[in-house]
């Protein structure tokens, strides 16, 4: 080894040094002295490992100097900081969602309304009735208060609550399907997003696949004919997020029930998103609604908690009451069986529309509905806030755009937006929503044509402060 790199070794900080000379302090706070240790050992040893493997012609570039113990050191400490932001970055973090697509999937899909997250702290957090029964002092249906008042909201007569939609459609087809025949539209073999494919939830549960019709139109007669003595159930699929337009044709839901029952099978409906009561037709159509999709005669169907509905994540199945006992006693269920925050936050939701509040406290039903003007009269405003504020040549416009329901809801919804647009002589786009991303509250943003835009249909009135703090620190 050359004495260059002996020299180098030696002049190496210690874990202490560096410690003490980096400048985050804001993050030991969040990340403990523990891990703020093992990352400068990480960072010192990778040092370490590169001056070791250095040839003689790279050592030649360190002369041994004694500045070199402050240049290791401002290397070790910017080194250090990466590793330290890289490490914040993933855990979960609050963020403003700025894109304008209300059910994020990445961002969490919907946001809890204040009375959700209050029910979660103050009810659920520590111990809670959530399988327990105050009245027997004894234990109770876990989550039957939630899953009574859902049932209620919907016309069903019972109802249950899983993991998320695609547990569901996988207890509902375990359950009535495995080992038989499940009939199904060509045209409803949908992939929604991620790794749910209808096919494959179909073959892991066991049940034979069974299409008929074709893409574009499935009539009652080839549900009909495709029925066997193996057939144990119709499935109708909501196709969330795409749309077949021209010609077209399905059998509503009346007709398939009435076939289900005259051959005695089980016609469940997937309705993915699904709006409890249809609230926002007007605004997005085509969704179907829960409680119209019951009375028309379903007998069990299945809808995520987290997208129109506006509540935790959680598939949510209602219908007939033998079915969904059937259900709650299958061994899979205990799989896919929800936590107790989520049925607090899920409870307080259906409250907000038990008491016909939903569309002011619902945030997503909120979004969905502000008008053209509303969002007008905020992006202006927050425009004149930043125009105040910025003094270099930071450009701020309004200008016309469009908001996305997102989680495979509304495909085609044309939700009109205002957004205000950013752009800077000197600093390309793709800077500015980084630097927008790594502000302290995190400002997730979206680039088209070379400018970054806002949209502040998903941005709360509350959160406006932090998106001005976050835009004056370009
Ligand atoms: C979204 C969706 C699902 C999956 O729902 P998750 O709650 O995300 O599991 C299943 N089926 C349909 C039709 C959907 O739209």
């Amino acid at each position: 080894m050359s004495g260059n790199k002996r020299e180098l070794l030696r002049q190496i900080p210690s874990v202490d040094a560096l410690l003490r000379a980096h400048t985050m302090h804001r993050a030991t706070s969040v990340l403990g002295s523990e891990d703020l240790t093992r990352l400068a050992r990480l960072v010192l040893h990778e040092i370490r490992s590169e001056i070791t493997a250095m040839d003689g012609r790279d050592a030649e570039r360190f002369p041994a100097l004694d500045s070199n113990r402050d240049r290791l050191l401002a290397h070790a400490v910017q080194r250090f900081e990466f590793q330290v932001k890289s490490e914040l970055s993933k855990k979960i973090r609050r963020v403003i969602n700025a894109t304008g697509v209300v059910l994020h999937t990445n961002l969490g899909r919907a946001p809890l309304s204040a009375r959700a997250r209050e029910a979660i702290l103050s009810e659920a957090a520590g111990y809670c009735t959530v399988e327990y029964d105050l009245e027997l002092g004894s234990r109770g249906v876990r989550g039957g208060g939630t899953e009574k008042l859902l049932a209620k909201l919907v016309g069903a007569e019972d109802a249950l609550a899983v993991n998320n939609c695609a547990a569901a459609a996988l207890l509902i087809l375990t359950a009535f399907a495995r080992g038989g025949e499940t009939v199904v539209s060509r045209g409803e073999l949908v992939e929604i997003g991620g790794d749910f494919r209808i096919p494959d939830v179909m073959s892991q549960s066991g049940t034979t696949l069974v299409e008929v019709g074709t893409t574009n139109r499935t009539t009652l007669a080839d549900y009909e004919r495709a029925i066997t003595d193996q057939t144990r159930l119709l499935l109708r699929v909501h196709t969330s997020n795409y749309r077949i337009v021209g010609f077209t044709a399905r059998p509503g839901i009346e007709k398939l029930s009435a076939l289900a029952r005259a051959r005695n099978l089980i016609f469940y409906e997937d309705a993915g998103s699904g709006s409890l009561f249809g609230d926002l037709e007007e605004v997005i159509s085509g969704e179907p609604s829960i409680r119209e999709t019951i009375s028309a005669g379903v007998d069990v169907v299945s809808f995520s908690g987290d997208k129109l509905l506006g509540s935790a994540q959680a598939g949510l199945i209602a219908g007939r009451r033998e079915l969904i006992e059937k259900l709650r006693r299958e061994p899979l269920y205990r799989a896919l069986r929800i936590d107790k925050l989520i049925y607090a936050a899920l409870e307080s939701s259906l409250e907000s529309y038990r008491s016909g509040r939903q569309l002011t406290e619902i945030p997503v039903l909120r979004m969905l509905s502000l008008t053209e003007d509303e969002l007008k009269e905020r992006a202006i405003s927050l425009c004149a806030t930043l125009r105040d504020s910025v003094s270099d040549q930071l450009q701020i416009d309004v200008v016309e755009g469009q908001s996305a329901v997102g989680g495979g809801a509304g495909p085609t919804a044309q939700l009109k937006s205002l957004l205000v647009a950013l752009t800077h002589p000197s600093k390309p786009a793709q800077l500015l929503e980084k630097r927008l991303r790594s502000y302290k509250t995190p400002v997730i943003s979206r680039i088209a044509d070379g400018e970054v835009l806002l949209d502040l249909r998903t941005v709360s009135p509350e959160e406006e402060a932090e998106l001005v703090g976050a835009v004056l620190s370009l």
